[in-house]
């Protein structure tokens, strides 16, 4: 069985960096080159049809069907003198990744050959036969249909032969069954709130946009030994194995030089990345062995997560190019860092001001300070909700690990941005204001930029950080698609922006004046969300106790952290901003609880196949050349000798023995443990069950695999060790 692993290192040792060809010396020669851009749309499409589509991009407006009509022939000139063939609705459905379904142009022609055909109808909306997608009982099979509707705000583009073009997934009765769909709703829903306060500032804003800028780290491992390891193949992550006697400690991976053979793989991903526009600015190494991160230049938050989507895809297919396997799960390793990704979000607005970047005058910094202030309380007021966000059964073994954000939500404003707002409490007072008073505070706010600009403190240990001129929400899971997250924050967002500005008018038509309205407003919100603001460090143990003190939510595990998605103040949130309805948020919540149970119920099967079918005969056949080995002393020499020589053998035969019968017993259990889960009708209940009566099995069986592999001899071994997946580049 060691043969596999062997093999696998063998190969491992002759392999060379691939050789690839840039698209052209000038990146900004190709960049977006297979996409249908404005600039495309501009030499494809009548006038009329391009500003129809612009106008869809810029002001949600839809496109009609003549001019769909229109676009989708501008569209499939440009995708066949490009070499495609085909086209398909490219959707993000509620598993992990994306979905594509392709279908030819031809169509049956007049004189019984065929011809390229695209119409608008086919470019508007579709209906895949996509009954397995999981709706969370929205959809019954019997009512299986599903629709795929083209997002205008999100670039149709070529993958190999095919024309793609992103698109909303919804049910027959409208409800959605994807992560674009809600994030549509909820970037609309920021967007008009945010507009609203910043008309208070600037009478001409009229549109605010959200803003992401992901950075996604992942592991690679050489091809031949991912192979020879079936739980990273099946579960994305080493189920097994005892750490290596050098991993990360001496912080020698982080930033150092890139291998070649990784870096021939970034460059080869980011010459794909480039011809189909997303704008990949960032490499490095990360902190833990064969750890990466790559991260682009922020765009909108809806095209920036298809571009984090796509990557993700591209990532994978280019990396079996170069002979390694990408892994984006959370913790493929145990004892070394996890991945994340984090996501950098800011709102800007029409006008080309960054709502979170410090402005040049006191009215800009107000302005500045009303988003910073609200979004911290949106943040303290909808902790639940956030971390229901992105806590899965993957992400979890990664958060609270002390090298992740830990489950306890709160923001880093970074000292000189708490003083002002400590200023700002103090200085404002209950009473109407003096000229004077007024004055001083309004120089103070004038201030700030100087204060950022200069003192942009870093703290690597908060979930959620503010970072100069945008908040970095960190505790997103690498293998997440980030709308998860953005549907939450854009939406608590909203809502609070909503509730300043009602308070702020109430005030204003008792007579405040505006700026005295803002004020205090401010002020109360900074008092209310006092306790989610934290400089420190989120790993310490203190800040656990500190935290329970100041009554932050520490949500561990996963069925009862999703369970806050439906609370009836949750469901009533999303349902006012126009997110969800109640059976969406039922509805995708139980997909939620049913993969958590799908994810452990696989972990555990495939554990206990491995232990019982590649660890335990393993054991078995050294502790039997052991055996053997202590008969033939027995054979050769005197009692005493016999005794002397071979008595740690008999230990470590009986210690073999031990191990194997504690994972044949552990293994019977978790079966059982299973079988009891998997009756729970109850699919809260259920992953509770698995949770809590499942899970733990996982560890324990490991501990005597992992026990195993440090006395078994390394020639027999049948899976790459640590070291060997580590360590090989
Ligand atoms: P790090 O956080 O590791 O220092 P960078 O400074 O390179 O990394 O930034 C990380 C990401 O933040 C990049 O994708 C960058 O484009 C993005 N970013 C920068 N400014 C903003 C902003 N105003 N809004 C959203 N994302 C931003
Ligand atoms: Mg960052």
């Amino acid at each position: 069985m060691a043969q596999f692993r062997f093999n696998a290192l063998k190969e491992v040792l002759n392999r060379q960096p691939v050789e690839f060809v840039r698209e052209d010396n000038l990146v900004s020669d190709y960049f977006g080159m297979l996409v249908f851009d404005q600039t495309k749309m501009k030499k494809y499409l009548s006038r009329e049809a391009y500003k129809s589509v612009v106008d869809a991009i810029e002001n949600g407006t839809t496109v009609d069907r003549k001019m769909a009509d229109q676009v989708a022939q501008g569209m499939k000139a440009w995708a066949i003198e490009n070499g495609a063939t085909h086209y398909t609705h490219w959707f993000h459905p509620l598993t992990d990744g994306t979905a594509e379904k392709h279908d030819a142009f031809i169509v049956n022609g007049a004189d019984g050959g065929v011809i390229e055909s695209f119409s608008g109808k086919l470019l508007a909306q579709q209906e895949p036969d996509a009954s397995s997608f999981p709706s969370g009982g929205i959809r019954q099979t019997f009512e299986a249909r599903g629709y795929t509707a083209w997002d205008p705000t999100s670039p149709a583009f070529i993958s190999e032969t095919t024309l793609t073009i992103p698109t909303i997934f919804i049910s027959y009765t409208g409800e959605a069954l994807d992560f674009k769909t809600p994030l549509l709703r909820a970037l609309g829903t920021v967007d008009k709130a945010a507009t609203a306060v910043c008309q208070y500032f600037d009478k001409n804003v009229t549109h605010v946009q959200a803003n992401l800028g992901w950075e996604q780290e992942y592991f690679l491992i050489d091809e031949a030994l991912y192979m020879a390891r079936p739980d990273l193949v099946l579960t994305g992550r080493t189920l097994m194995g005892h750490a290596s006697s050098k991993d990360q400690q001496l912080d020698d991976h982080y930033f150092s030089s890139i291998p070649t053979r990784v870096n021939r793989f970034m460059q080869d991903v980011e010459n794909e990345a480039y011809k189909l526009g997303i704008p990949i600015k960032t490499r490095h190494n990360e902190v833990a062995p064969n750890q990466f991160e790559v991260a682009p230049i922020f765009e909108e938050a809806n095209l920036s997560n298809d571009h984090n989507q796509l990557m993700m895809d591209i990532m994978q297919k280019i990396a079996r190019r170069h002979k390694f396997r990408i892994l984006f799960h959370e913790k493929p390793f145990s004892g070394i860092n996890g991945s994340g990704k984090h996501n950098n979000w800011s709102l800007s607005t029409n006008t080309g001001v960054n709502l979170y970047s410090p402005g040049k005058n006191p009215k800009t910094n107000l302005q500045f300070l009303t988003f910073v202030v609200n979004t911290l309380k949106a943040v303290y007021d909808n902790q639940d909700l956030l971390r229901a966000s992105i806590l899965n059964a993957s992400n979890s073994h990664r958060l609270g690990a002390n090298e992740a954000p830990p489950s306890i939500l709160s923001v880093f404003l970074g000292t000189e941005v708490s003083k002002m707002l400590d200023l700002m409490e103090e200085a404002v007072v209950d009473r109407k204001m003096t000229p004077d008073e007024k004055t001083a505070l309004k120089l103070n706010i004038g201030r700030i930029p100087e204060i950022i600009l200069d003192n942009t403190d870093r703290n690597r240990t908060s979930p959620f950080a503010f970072t100069g001129n945008r908040f970095e929400f960190r505790a997103v899971g690498s293998s997440a698609n980030n709308a998860s997250a953005l549907i939450v924050l854009n939406t608590v967002v909203a809502n609070q922006l909503i509730n300043f500005k009602k308070a702020v008018d109430k005030l204003i038509e008792e007579g405040v004046k505006k700026d005295e309205a803002i004020f205090q407003t401010l002020k109360s919100l900074i008092i209310d969300s006092k306790p989610i603001r934290f400089n420190g460090d989120g790993y310490s143990t203190d800040w656990v106790d500190e935290a329970t003190k100041r009554g932050l939510t520490n949500i561990t595990n996963v069925p009862d952290s999703l369970a806050s998605y439906l609370r009836p103040e949750s469901i009533a949130l999303f349902n006012s901003m126009g997110v969800f309805n109640e059976s969406e948020l039922h509805g995708r919540v139980e997909v939620e609880y049913e993969k958590f149970v799908m994810k452990i119920q696989i972990e555990a099967r495939v554990l206990g196949d491995l232990a019982i079918n590649h660890i335990v005969p393993t054991a078995v056949e050294y502790q039997t050349m052991l055996l053997e080995n202590v008969k033939n002393l027995k054979d050769v020499f005197s009692d005493d000798e016999f005794d002397s020589l071979a008595g740690a053998r008999k230990e470590l035969i009986k210690e073999i023995g031990e191990h194997i019968s504690a994972i044949k017993a552990l293994r019977k259990e978790v079966i059982e443990a299973r079988k009891v889960a998997n009756v729970v009708e109850d699919v809260k209940e259920k992953a509770r069950s698995y949770d809590t009566k499942v899970k733990p099995f996982l560890d324990e069986i490991r501990y005597h695999v992992d026990k195993l592999e440090l006395i078994v001899d390394n020639e027999k071994w049948p899976l790459p060790k640590y070291r060997e997946l580590l360590f090989v580049r």
